[in-house]
């Protein structure tokens, strides 16, 4: 389809979209349980990146729900998923849900990819202006299909930077990093594991920390294997988990060693 073509089904869709689709509750709220809502990336006619073998909706699906069980295992929560099936959000749909009052994280699980089939590695975004070319080719492929131009975001993100909620993603990028680093970079030989930033549209105006979690390289021929496998899975979702109860139990008992 044409570009504009694929535009306006797109809006078609994301119209539809807004009056049909609600986020998907999983569990049912404990007392004092945290709200966090789980946006698997893309999903139904929009696959996201492939391979011979692998789609990128099944893998962000598939870790998503490990997520959830494992944040579920570690801190009293509600948590709300975008999807929870093989089914087309819009990204504005997604990005509505992200701004719920209401919610104590909001964490999107993708795949990575890249014309070499050396890149390798899990990166840990949040929102800010892009400082490097991959971040802002990653932002821009991850973006397709939101309802307007990148102008229009950065226009909202100004408005973003006034409140603290991004010094709050930082923080808990850094949390989430340093138990990356401590369960799945030494078990499974995973570098690098970074932190960075971008202006990922699905993040933009979050009232609560937001992270969009790159899950390691589906071109990479040795990482796809990974990612396809539950034992990576499982220790990709128990270390994210981990690292979101670090970062909350950092708010109740302050503390400075990241
Ligand atoms: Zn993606």
């Amino acid at each position: 389809m044409s570009r504009k073509g694929r535009f306006f089904s797109s809006l078609v869709i994301f119209l539809s979209a807004l009056t049909t689709v609600q986020a998907q509750e999983a569990s049912g709220p404990a007392t004092d349980a945290k709200v966090i809502i789980i946006d698997p990336g893309h999903g139904g006619k929009d696959p996201g990146t492939l391979t011979k073998r692998t789609k990128e909706k099944d893998i962000t699906l598939a870790m998503a729900k490990r997520l959830g069980s494992a944040i579920q295992q570690r801190i009293p929560s509600k948590i709300l998923y975008t999807r929870t099936k093989d089914q087309f959000i819009s990204l504005a749909e997604r990005n509505r849900i992200a701004n719920r009052n209401s919610c104590d994280f909001f964490v999107s699980v993708h795949v990575n990819s890249s014309p070499s089939k050396e890149a390798k590695g899990l990166e840990v975004y949040y929102l800010n202006n892009a400082t490097d070319r991959a971040a802002s080719k990653l932002a821009a492929r991850e973006n397709q299909g939101a309802p307007k131009a990148m102008k229009d975001v950065q226009a909202i993100l100004s408005g973003l930077l006034q409140n603290d909620v991004t010094d709050d993603s930082a923080q808990a990028a850094g949390y989430v990093r340093k138990s990356l680093v401590q369960q799945v970079g030494k078990v499974f030989s995973v570098a690098p594991i970074r932190v960075k930033t971008a202006l990922f549209y699905v993040l933009v105006g979050a009232k609560c920390p937001s992270l969009l979690v790159e899950t390691g390289f589906i071109t990479n021929p040795k990482e796809e294997q990974r990612l396809r496998s539950t034992s990576y899975q499982k220790a990709l979702a128990q270390a994210v988990a981990n690292g979101m109860k670090a970062y909350f139990d950092s708010l109740a008992h302050p503390r400075s060693d990241l």
